[in-house]
């Protein structure tokens, strides 16, 4: 591609980051348009009781390269740190139970720890060994998480075991996520085997080591680590309100302005926000895009002084299934599973609350989620006092919901604006994964993209 090709990559979050710093490595002249105040969108890591906290995600995975081989590529491979312990807790009725040892993303692969845990009545665990004797099921194509796993071993290794899970990391439903985008391991577990547990077992053995990783010091140093890289020009509080197409190139609207030209748009927002950007250049793809729905969460870090929690934490934190009906839909127990937090001298623990289909949290102020959380970690963990300090944040529409039917949409969206905007991409967590290492092996892919089709342009 030759030197001054211009690319204008909207939204500065991790995967626009990560693609804007591709983009430079290939000599290509880029600018970073960022509608808010500061990089690294959804990575948020703030400070409470002294110590730094995370407000949005704490981990990434470990056992995909993108993120890892980024953290090490920037200098920051030392200050890779392991959750001090894995293990967890499922909060269901009066009782903590323990999440079973061996499974797949909760779909139990062994009898012994199932029983053991308690998680499920008699009637659960009889139902869901069923699933060694079971005839083949046909889910169809693409069915959600829960058609699946429900069929085979019933409604409660799904409301209990793997709802808690998928649901968890998607703040989605079981009922309504895409299996095979959401949950590729036990789909591939699916197709394996006629019995869901046997196919799970055949899978080969995952590289080791952790499964995720966080940064000492907080995610966020991630985002100021890429910030010293040569990122080509970055402009924050611009917002991007719509592309126009122009001769051989686009025009994107900046408020405030000045426009920007640019040969090649990477567009790296929420689908929502992407639906707008587009609207005029593809209405087929800002359809598409506007029929990826997103759930509301509010997370609130609360810091205890120790003489409050009479409980040991044993453990990374807890689930709480949707069938419980609280507020709270997890909770980390942060200085257990980042034991350097301890510092801080206080117990902090990190509850979200809300789902899709769930805006009870969204809808009370940050005084009120405070109070709700802490009764149900009372009820829960037997605290005694109120907590001394607090941290409540928002994520309106932070987490995109994949349906089923999502990829397939996805497949229409790059379609779309394929053959109505050609040089126009869309990348990050509305699209293929929204884990931080999704996010980054996305940027990977369309900076190799557009550096391919720049080359094949010039030649
Ligand atoms: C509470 C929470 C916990 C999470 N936990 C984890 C975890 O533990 N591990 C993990 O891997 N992932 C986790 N995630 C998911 C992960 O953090 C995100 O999916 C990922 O960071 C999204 O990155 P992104 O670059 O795709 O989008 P974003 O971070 O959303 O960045 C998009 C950017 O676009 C900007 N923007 C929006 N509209 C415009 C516009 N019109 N013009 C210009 N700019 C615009 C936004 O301001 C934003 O900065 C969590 C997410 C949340 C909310």
């Amino acid at each position: 591609m030759p030197e001054g090709r211009r690319v204008a990559v909207v939204g500065g979050g991790i995967t626009g980051l990560a693609t804007a710093r591709l983009l430079r490595h290939s000599g290509l002249t880029v600018t970073i348009l960022e509608a808010g105040a500061e990089l690294g969108g959804k990575i948020q890591t703030r400070e409470l009781a002294g110590v730094p906290v995370e407000a949005g995600p704490d981990t990434f995975l470990a056992r995909v390269p993108w993120a890892v081989d980024l953290c090490r590529e920037l200098g920051l491979g030392d200050a890779l740190i392991a959750p001090a312990t894995g293990k967890a807790w499922l909060w269901i009725g009066d009782r903590l139970r323990p999440l079973p040892e061996r499974h797949v993303l909760g779909v139990p692969t062994a009898l012994g720890p199932l029983l053991e845990s308690g998680v499920l009545s008699p009637a659960g665990v009889a139902r869901a060994v069923l699933d060694l004797v079971l005839p083949r099921t046909d889910p169809g194509p693409d069915p959600s998480v829960a058609a699946v796993v429900g069929r085979r071993m019933g409604r409660q290794v799904v409301e209990r075991l793997v709802d808690p899970l998928v649901g968890g990391i998607n703040a989605g439903r079981a009922d309504g996520l895409s299996l095979a985008a959401t949950a590729r391991p036990i789909a591939d577990g699916a197709a394996r085997s006629r019995s869901l547990v046997l196919g799970l077992r055949q899978a080969k053995p995952g590289p080791g080591g952790p499964v995720f990783l966080g940064l000492v010091g907080g995610l966020h140093r991630l985002v100021d680590r890429l910030a010293e890289e040569d990122l080509g020009t970055v402009r924050l509080g611009t917002a991007v309100s719509g592309i126009t197409a122009t001769d051989g190139g686009y025009t994107l609207g900046c408020t405030p302005g000045p426009d920007v030209d640019a040969d090649s748009v990477i567009i790296t927002t929420p689908a929502f926000a992407t639906a707008e950007i587009v609207g005029g250049l593809s209405p087929a793809a800002a359809s598409a895009l506007a029929g990826i729905r997103h759930a509301s969460v509010v997370t609130a870090t609360l810091a205890y002084h120790p003489s409050a929690d009479v409980r040991p934490l044993e453990g990374a934190g807890m689930l709480v299934p949707r069938v419980e009906g609280r507020l709270i839909t997890a909770c980390t127990w942060s200085t257990s599973k980042w034991p350097a937090l301890a510092s801080s001298g206080m117990v902090l623990l990190r509850a979200s609350a809300g789902r899709d289909g769930d805006t009870r949290a969204m809808e009370l102020d940050d005084t009120e989620v405070v109070r709700r959380v802490h009764d149900e970690l009372t009820e829960a963990l037997g605290l005694r006092e109120a907590p001394a300090a607090s941290l409540v944040s928002r994520w309106p529409r932070g987490f995109p919901q994949y349906d089923v039917g999502h990829q397939a949409r996805v497949d229409d969206i790059e379609a779309s604006l394929a053959r109505d905007a050609p040089g126009v991409f869309v990348a990050g967590a509305s699209y293929r994964g929204l884990g931080i290492a999704a996010c980054i092996e996305q940027a990977r892919r369309v900076a190799g993209l557009v550096t391919a089709a720049g080359l094949v342009g010039s030649t």
